[in-house]
């Protein structure tokens, strides 16, 4: 068995994954892969790539399936060394979960669990704006793109609940209460 602890951290947009990844990369010493986090570097170094998904999430659309599996393939090879990884916003759709597992098993280390922060809409919503308030990014200002983004979730993202529960990985977070809570709540799920 392998002794990596390769973590899916699941959830709608403003669920808290990226608030939660912080912490869990430094208790257990594992390597960040956001890809909206890479997608945005892209963006702010205004390559080709940067401009073309720009566009889509700008518009709450998601990015094809073969540019975020690339970036997510190169960064995993370039982080050999790594305990293992969060992956945060990815996958997001079954094309993604099933290349990421071929390319997990081709090195036996496996996906460990996939824990799923659960956020009712209104609340996802109301943390959205209120970071878009702050934070800049331009598709956390406007209240259509969010939902947008909530509805692409649901069609596209959550189904895949199902993928991860048919191998016993699922673990179904509250994601609701202080930022300290929920990261209790994580820990234990990883047991
Ligand atoms: P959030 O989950 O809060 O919406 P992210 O930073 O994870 O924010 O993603 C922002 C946008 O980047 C998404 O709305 C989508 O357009 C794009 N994106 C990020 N990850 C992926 C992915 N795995 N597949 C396709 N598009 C993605």
């Amino acid at each position: 068995m392998s002794e990596k602890l390769n973590i899916v951290l699941f959830g709608p947009p403003g669920a808290g994954k990226g608030t939660q990844s912080t912490f869990l990369i430094e208790k257990y010493g594992l390597v960040h892969l956001s890809t909206g986090d890479l997608l945005r570097a892209e963006i702010h170094a205004e390559t080709e790539l940067g401009k073309a998904a720009r566009e889509l999430m700008d518009a709450g659309e998601l990015v094809a399936d073969h540019i975020v599996i690339g970036m997510i393939k190169n960064m995993m090879e370039a982080h050999l060394e790594a305990k293992g990884f969060v992956f945060d916003g990815f996958p997001r759709t079954r094309a993604q979960a099933e290349a990421l597992d071929a390319m997990l098993n081709a090195k036996s280390e496996p996906i460990t669990c996939m824990l799923a922060l659960e956020v009712p809409e209104e609340e996802l919503v109301k943390r959205l704006l209120g970071r878009g308030a702050t934070s800049g990014r331009s598709d956390d200002q406007d209240e259509h793109v969010i939902r947008k983004r909530i509805r692409e979730y649901e069609e596209k993202t959550a189904p895949l609940k199902d993928y991860y529960q048919a191998q016993d990985k699922y673990k179904g977070i509250n994601g609701v209460g202080s930022i300290a809570d929920i990261t209790t709540r994580l820990v234990q799920a990883i047991g």
